[in-house]
């Protein structure tokens, strides 16, 4: 996960058919003064040749801050993006490093762990993670309980088993983090359930 820059340090970015973008400046949505890349923060990466950003720029005249993200093609045309520029930034800098595309190295190095920025970056992936572990867990529309119970947790009765969308999972254990895995079903926020093998 690459922290969130000055987009002036992802620039030049290069495409494939050798046009570069050097610069890249939007006017500010509240007086019209024009930003440039070192008024912005975030994200700049080459994406399947494709320049995308994600970034908040501030107006160094009124102070507005807004944001930016969008996809600029191979003949710099450019493009709105329409995913929320949160997830957006989240994504980019969650990328691997492309072919031809220089990552700005010198806040991978070390003595960097205590800046802001990197554990904001450090966080986000650990987000990321997580969100992607619940991609992960059964999900179900139609849940039926059994009515035979095994016993209870705190003030919950825990059920032996339940039908997920017409499938039989059985209890398997209780988890009090929520922190269910792959190919389980997690009810009530702290109950188990895996598929009847
Ligand atoms: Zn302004």
């Amino acid at each position: 996960m690459q922290p969130n820059r000055r987009l002036s340090d992802f620039l030049p970015l290069k495409f494939a058919n050798g046009n570069q973008v050097k610069q890249f400046s939007k006017p500010c949505v509240k007086c019209g003064t024009m930003l440039e890349a070192k008024q912005m923060n975030g994200v700049a990466r080459l994406v399947e040749n494709h320049i995308a950003i994600a970034a908040t720029a501030e107006c160094p005249k009124c102070g507005e801050s807004f944001g930016v993200a969008c996809v600029i093609n191979p003949d710099k045309q450019v493009k709105r993006v329409v995913l929320p520029r949160f997830l957006f930034n989240l994504y980019l800098r969650a990328l691997p490093v492309q072919k031809g595309e220089s990552a700005p190295q010198a806040i991978l190095n070390h003595q960097t762990a205590d800046l802001p920025e990197v554990r904001d970056a450090l966080e986000d992936a650990a987000e990321i993670a997580r969100a992607n572990a619940s991609r992960q867990q059964v999900q179900a529309q139609n849940i039926v309980r059994a009515d035979e119970a095994i016993g209870r947790f705190q003030d919950k009765v825990i059920p032996a088993w339940l039908l997920l969308d017409g499938n039989r999972f059985e209890f398997d254990r209780i988890a009090p983090n929520a922190q269910a895995g792959e190919g389980e079903f997690l009810l009530d926020g702290c109950l188990i359930y895996r598929a009847k093998a």
